[in-house]
């Protein structure tokens, strides 16, 4: 069969190279299966029946990835990050896994299906040899991509016991690539779902976060628990299954969590905004409470109790300390609009302090998956508008003296001039100059003017002063107005 795919030069070199010298190469995984796609690859793997040995002849600079004998050939004028490294691998046998984790024992061999039949899914193991421009494809990989499955290569139970970690892989590749999980390779998985728990946490986490970090995280998640994966590694999202929410909401608490870290994908959103948005109402099953007197559910302290749940969850799946504690707070302060009275600056400011100001604007894209999820229009409502305006303001350095390259400190010795409201005066008369020309803001043109200001008398210097003052308060009314004309609030 004949393809002909782009593929860039410093892939095709390494290719060409191998071949020259009488080996096999094909690329093979990932990037074969985005060419098909019609997707930029992100890295590029090669596999050969050339023996670790004989592919570290061939290059000028190379390294042993790993104990499987797979080679890194490092490119180092390439400009591409995903073209520094091009990974080698020769042809490779597994021996049998015990512990559902590892080989006990790979064998290198001449065969390319060998290698090919090693492979987790029909759709990762297809090879391609640039040069030649012609395909291998012996489980139908190809047939597979259109018909937009993941299948296993060859009998699904069997590959899933060899590594468990298979059976996240096929979820997270059916969230990243929008496809579905073909019925064998899903009945595989749900029978030996529980086998997950012999993989390592770390391992898991990355795979999940592959899946929130795809385009689909929705979907991802409900094939998880379709798949009954989710119950060992987030049990508490399934807990909000039909768990019905007061009159503002439409969807159940399962249904709003996962609408909610689907809007953080369409966004495009980092991987703390996608966890925070999914965990932000973990708690509500546990805390839902009937009220008589509103007639309807209500969830008190399901932010807090919210918070330390996901941050139970961040731990068990192993992600490190910094994300735990930012996705733990995003979901401790979500709740922060609920009362509209309490919109003042200085709300603001503690929610700022609470959250960190260093996460708050993540809090405010957590807020818009919150709303989004709700089934809400996408455009900013005008309370939610002057709420971000109100965190600029809160979080803008203030027009002060403190902006000045000099103290008072420093006035006082350069001009003998004792503590008092002079040093004040001078100070607010500096200022003035710097708001109506910043580059006067250097510290030896502030200290010239400075001595010259020392030699005015009290009432002449009071008036310089109090201009200043005057100014300096005219200027942080233009900043706030400004502010408040960029969110289109008054
Ligand atoms: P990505 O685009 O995320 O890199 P990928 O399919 O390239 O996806 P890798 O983890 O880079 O994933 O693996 C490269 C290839 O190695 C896969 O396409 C697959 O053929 C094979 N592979 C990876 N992990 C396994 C596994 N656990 N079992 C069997 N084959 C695997
Ligand atoms: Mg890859």
């Amino acid at each position: 069969m004949a393809k002909e795919f782009e593929v860039p030069k410093e892939v095709l070199d390494v290719v060409t190279t191998l071949q020259n010298k009488g080996f096999e190469a094909y690329l093979v995984g990932g990037c074969t299966r985005d060419l098909f796609l019609g997707k930029k690859p992100k890295d590029w793997d090669v596999t050969t029946n050339a023996t670790p040995d004989e592919i570290q002849g061939l290059f000028l600079h190379t390294f042993y990835e790993n104990e499987y004998g797979t080679v890194g050939v490092v490119n180092d004028d390439a400009t591409d990050e995903t073209l520094k490294v091009v990974e080698v691998t020769p042809y490779r046998i597994e021996e049998k896994y015990s512990d559902k984790r590892r080989p006990d024992a790979v064998s290198f061999s001449k065969k390319l299906e060998d290698d090919l039949k090693r492979r987790d899914f029909t759709v990762n193991a297809i090879a391609y040899d640039p040069v030649n421009h012609t395909i291998f494809d012996f489980f139908r990989g190809e047939q597979d991509l259109q018909d937009r499955v993941i299948r296993a290569v060859g009998k699904p139970e069997e590959r899933f016991d060899e590594d468990a970690l298979r059976m996240m892989r096929a979820v997270r590749l059916a969230a990243q690539l929008g496809f579905s999980i073909e019925t064998d390779t899903g009945d595989a998985i749900r029978k030996l779902s529980a086998t997950i728990e012999m993989i390592a946490k770390e391992r898991v986490q990355d795979e999940f976060s592959h899946l929130l970090m795809s385009s689909s995280p929705m979907h991802g998640i409900k094939l998880l628990h379709e798949h009954g994966l989710l119950k060992y590694i987030a049990p508490e999202l399934e807990e909000g299954i039909g768990v019905e929410q007061n009159g503002d909401h439409i969807y159940d608490v399962w249904e709003h969590n996962l609408r909610a870290v689907q809007h953080s994908a369409e966004r495009e959103w980092p991987l703390h905004v996608r966890l925070a948005a999914l965990f932000h109402d973990v708690a509500k099953p546990e805390t839902r409470q009937w009220s008589d007197e509103k007639k309807d559910w209500t969830f008190y302290g399901h932010d807090v109790v919210g918070g330390r749940k996901a941050k139970g969850v961040m731990q068990r799946l192993k992600y490190s300390g910094e994300i735990t504690e930012t996705v733990a707070k995003l979901v401790r302060w979500h709740l922060f609009f609920s009362d509209i009275d309490q919109i003042t600056l200085s709300a603001v400011r503690r929610l700022v302090r609470n959250v960190g100001p260093e996460n708050v604007w993540d809090l405010m894209k957590v807020r818009a998956c919150d709303r989004i999820g709700m089934g809400r229009p996408k455009e900013k409502p005008y309370r939610l508008r002057k709420y971000e305006s109100m965190i600029e303001e809160a979080t803008r350095a203030p027009v002060t003296v403190g902006m000045l390259n000099i103290d008072g400190e420093t006035i006082m010795e350069e001009t003998g001039e004792k503590p008092g409201p002079r040093i004040g005066w001078i100070l607010h008369a500096l200022l003035e100059e710097v708001l109506d020309d910043p580059a006067h803001n250097t510290n030896k043109r502030l200290l010239a003017q400075a001595r010259a200001l020392a030699k005015l008398a009290d009432e002449a210097l009071q008036k310089l002063g109090e201009a200043g003052k005057e100014k300096r308060l005219e200027e942080e009314e233009k900043e706030i107005s400004e502010i408040r004309k960029r969110h289109g609030v008054k």
